[in-house]
C-alpha cells in the first residue's frame, strides 16, 4: 500500500516500551502446524518509536540497551497480543444489538432500518460514533471494517472520532437505491458523488481508509453496483465491503432479482467488485465455485459467528474456506448489531462452536490468528497490522488472565500458552482487556481511575 497522504492529526508518544509475556502469529496455522506459527516470548520487551514497533525480544536481551528516558510500562501480569481486527461491523446498529425474534430480512425491516434512519441527525451520529469507538477499544479491537449509514455525515462522524484516537479504521457510506425505506435511499448517481467526496476527504488521511459500501445486492440496482465498481478506481488502495449469502431467503431473493447471474457472488463480480481488499460478510451459503473465485481474486470473507447463530443464518464452513489447496482469506467479524458482542474473544467462543458443529476443531492458535494476522491478511494490511514484530504498527492489547474470579481460578490450571489462550477465548470478553494501545499510545486503561479512555497527545 502507498503511504498516507497526510500525517496523523496527533502523534503518539515518541518512545515507549512494554514489558510482559508477548504472543503473536508469524504464519498461517490453517496451513502449518500451530507450533511453527507462534511467536511467544515469556518476558518480552517491546520498544515502540513513533507509533511503530522498533524492537521486540527477550527483556534480558534488550533491557541493557534501553534509554533511561523511555517510558517503560510493566505488563508482566498480562498477556500482550496484537490489537484485534474486526472484519465486519455496523456502528449505527449499536442501539439495536440484541433485538428479539427475527431472521435477516425481517430483522432489517423491523430493527435495522429504523435505527439507521435516526442517523439523519448528525448529532446522533457523533454521539454513537464516540460510544462505538470506545466500545471497540474496550474490547481490544484496534482496526475494524465498518458500515456507516447512507448519510455522508455518518461517515464524517465516524472518521473524525477515529482520527482523534488515531485508530486505523476502514469505513464507508452505505449505498442503497432500492428495497429500503425512502429516507434511507440514495440513487446510483448521488451515491457515487457522495462517496467520491468522502474518498477525497478521508481516504489515507492519517490512518483512515475508505471502503466502498453497497449494503447488499437486494438494496442496489445494477446501475448502483456498477457505480460502486467505478468508485473503486477513484483512488489507490480503496476497500469494498458488502454482504454475501448470509441467509437462505436472501439468497433466493437475489436469484429472483438477478436471474442472469450464475451466483450471488457473480452479481458482484459482474460489477467489478470482487478483488483484493474486497470483504464479503458471512458467505454461509456459498459454493465451491465461489470459494475458488475469492481465492483467485484475493478477496476476503468475514466469518461472523455470533451473528450467524443469533439470527439463525447458518454455519460458516471455515475449514472448507481456508483449505490449503485454494485458501480463501478469512477475517473474523462481530457483525454488531446482528452479532451479539463487540468482543473478538466472544466471536472466537462462538467460532469454536460453529466449527465443532461442522465437524472441526478450531484451536487457540487458529483463533488468535483469525482475530489478528489472519484478519490483516484478509484486508491486505498484513505488512503493517496483526503482528508483534519490528516495523509493525504498534496497535497492541494487553489481556488479563485473571480478569474475573472464574478466569483467575481456571487459568491457574493452564499448562500451556495455547490452553491459556483457549480459556481466554472461551471465558473472556471486554473484562479481560486490561489496556489497549493505538500506534503506541495508551488510549484505554481498564484500571485507570477517572476517564479510562484518552486521545493520544503529544509526548
Ligand atoms: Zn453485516
Amino acid at each position: 500500500m502507498t503511504p498516507e497522504r497526510t500525517p496523523p492529526a496527533r502523534t503518539p508518544p515518541a518512545r515507549i516500551a512494554l514489558r510482559g509475556p508477548a504472543l503473536s502469529l508469524k504464519a498461517d496455522p490453517f496451513a502449518l502446524p500451530a507450533g511453527d506459527c507462534l511467536d511467544h516470548i515469556e518476558d518480552a520487551l517491546i520498544v515502540i518509536e513513533d507509533g511503530v514497533i522498533a524492537a521486540i525480544g527477550p527483556y534480558a536481551d534488550l533491557a541493557p540497551g534501553l534509554s533511561p528516558e523511555i517510558d517503560l510500562i510493566d505488563h508482566r501480569t498480562g498477556l500482550i497480543v496484537p490489537g484485534f481486527i474486526d472484519a465486519h461491523v455496523h456502528y449505527p446498529q449499536l442501539q439495536m444489538i440484541g433485538a428479539y425474534g427475527t431472521q435477516l430480512l425481517e430483522w432489517l425491516d423491523a430493527y435495522t432500518f429504523p435505527a439507521e434512519m435516526s442517523f439523519a441527525d448528525a448529532a446522533h451520529a457523533e454521539r454513537v460514533a464516540g460510544l462505538f469507538l470506545r466500545e471497540l477499544l474496550r474490547a481490544g479491537t484496534t482496526t475494524a471494517m465498518v458500515y456507516c449509514t447512507v448519510h455522508p455525515h455518518s461517515v464524517d462522524a465516524f472518521f473524525a472520532e477515529s482520527e482523534r484516537f488515531n485508530t486505523r479504521m476502514i469505513a464507508g457510506k452505505v449505498l442503497m437505491d432500492r428495497n429500503a425505506p425512502a429516507p434511507l435511499l440514495d440513487t446510483a448517481q448521488r451515491g457515487f458523488e457522495e462517496s467520491a467526496a468522502l474518498i477525497a476527504r478521508w481516504h489515507r488521511r492519517g490512518r483512515q481508509l475508505y471502503c466502498v459500501t453497497p449494503r447488499f445486492a437486494p438494496t442496489s440496482t445494477e446501475a448502483q453496483l456498477d457505480a460502486a465498481g467505478a468508485l473503486l478506481h477513484e483512488a489507490n488502495g480503496l476497500f469494498l465491503q458488502t454482504h454475501l449469502c448470509e441467509n437462505p431467503g436472501e439468497v433466493e431473493w437475489v436469484r429472483e432479482l438477478f436471474p442472469a447471474r450464475a451466483s450471488y457472488l457473480d452479481v458482484y463480480a459482474a460489477a467489478g467488485l470482487v478483488g483484493p481488499r474486497s470483504m464479503f460478510g458471512h458467505a454461509v451459503h456459498v459454493h465451491e465455485g465461489d470459494f475458488c473465485t475469492c481465492h483467485q481474486a484475493g478477496a476476503g470473507l468475514a466469518h461472523c459467528p455470533t451473528s450467524n447463530l443469533f439470527l439463525g443464518s447458518g454455519l460458516f464452513r471455515l475449514f472448507e474456506a481456508v483449505d490449503p489447496r485454494r485458501p480463501v482469506r478469512v477475517g473474523l467479524g462481530t457483525d454488531v448489531g446482528g452479532g451479539t458482542s463487540l468482543s473478538q474473544l466472544q466471536s472466537l467462543n462462538e467460532a469454536y462452536k460453529v466449527a465443532a458443529l461442522t465437524g472441526h476443531k478450531l484451536n487457540a492458535v487458529q483463533g488468535l490468528y483469525l482475530a489478528t494476522l489472519g484478519g490483516a491478511r484478509a484486508l491486505h494490511l498484513d505488512d503493517r497490522l496483526g503482528r508483534l514484530a519490528p516495523g509493525y504498527e504498534a496497535d497492541i492489547v494487553v489481556l488479563d488472565p485473571k480478569a474475573t474470579p472464574l478466569l483467575g481460578f481456571r487459568t491457574d490450571y493452564c499448562n500451556s500458552i495455547e490452553e491459556l489462550v483457549f480459556v481466554l477465548m472461551t471465558l473472556g470478553d471486554d473484562r479481560a482487556v486490561r489496556a489497549t494501545y493505538v500506534a503506541g499510545a495508551p488510549v484505554y486503561d481498564r484500571d485507570r481511575t477517572g476517564e479510562r479512555f484518552r486521545y493520544p497527545t503529544h509526548a
